[in-house]
């Protein structure tokens, strides 16, 4: 077993220890591959259980790398974070998403969501104003609603720019769900400020169904604040059918993970679209 155990090891550390080794450094290839456009938008869906249907998707950056494969966004997202990359890998992943997703527009369900990670570097100046307002231009009949997902983990402070800046985003039809709800300490003042209209509700708490009392107790907590709240809910990493009923049954309406699909690129997204949700 031992033996193993560190074979696997080696392998799992394979991908991010060649990055490492490279002569350039990791914040130079990342450079290099968003010019050669190597950071490619897979699409979850998020489905409707009430309605069964699809409600939208969240976009999930994928780095489809020449020599090590598709590699996942935990391996670098928080290093283009520090480096100073993200905002423009973002805008990048919005302008791609736009791109390929226009041709595909009529096959869409009607107000299909489209929801984006956006950081919080992404929130100073007027960036992501700007990189929203290119997005929804490219979808002049309204027929899509764009959700920025901002993570509970990197709470923004309020200020004069954030009040102005979520002004405007709402002003643009723009949507704003909280991410990872649960993991970090959002107030109701907050969720007010930021004008939040949906809470995603992080994996971990998902998984919590399947385990002890106490446990339950604390999804439960989570759940009851959601509904008191008033705010759509979404459930992240549902993989079992014990798990959507559960959830279901707690009055959370939209729901994602393995159990409906896994995140996808564009063309098996359109195959996956064109029927019904089957859970
Ligand atoms: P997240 O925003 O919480 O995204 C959900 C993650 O859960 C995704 O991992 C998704 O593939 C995974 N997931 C969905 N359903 C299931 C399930 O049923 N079971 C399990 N085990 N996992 C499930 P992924 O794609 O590896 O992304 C990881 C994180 O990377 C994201 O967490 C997000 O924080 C970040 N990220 C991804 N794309 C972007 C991006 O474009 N910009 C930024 N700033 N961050 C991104
Ligand atoms: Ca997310
Ligand atoms: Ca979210
Ligand atoms: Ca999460």
């Amino acid at each position: 077993t031992f033996v193993l155990i560190v074979a696997l090891g080696g392998i799992c550390g394979l991908a991010t220890n060649r990055l490492r080794q490279r002569r350039n450094s990791p914040l130079r290839e990342m450079r290099r591959a968003l010019r050669e456009g190597e950071f490619r938008p897979f699409y979850q869906p998020i489905v409707d259980h009430g309605a069964r249907r699809w409600k939208g998707v969240e976009v999930l950056m994928r780095w489809d790398h020449p020599s090590e494969g598709m590699i996942p966004p935990d391996q670098f997202v928080p290093l283009a974070e520090r480096g100073g990359l993200i905002v423009e890998m973002t805008r990048e992943l919005m302008q791609q998403v736009g791109r390929e997703l226009t041709p595909h527009v009529e096959a869409l369900p009607s107000d299909f969501h489209i929801g984006i990670n956006v950081s919080a570097e992404h929130c100073n100046g007027s960036a992501l104003i700007d990189d929203c307002r290119d997005f929804l231009s490219r979808f002049p009949g309204g027929q899509i609603a764009l959700v920025l997902e901002l993570t509970e983990r990197e709470l923004l402070v309020r200020s004069e720019h954030t009040d102005h800046l979520f002004a405007q985003l709402h002003q643009l039809g723009v949507r704003i769900a909280l991410d990872d709800f649960g993991t970090g300490n959002a107030s109701l003042a907050y969720l007010r400020q930021f004008r939040v209209d949906y809470l995603k509700i992080d994996r971990s708490f998902v998984q919590m169904t399947d385990d002890d009392a106490l446990s339950q107790h604390l999804l439960d907590t989570i759940l009851t604040l959601s509904s008191r709240l008033e705010l759509d809910t979404v459930a992240e990493g549902v993989e079992t059918t014990a798990q959507r009923d559960y959830l279901t049954r707690h009055g959370v309406r939209y729901l994602q993970g393995f159990l409906y699909a896994r995140p996808m690129p564009l063309a098996n997204l359109l195959e996956t679209l064109a029927h019904p949700p089957a859970a």
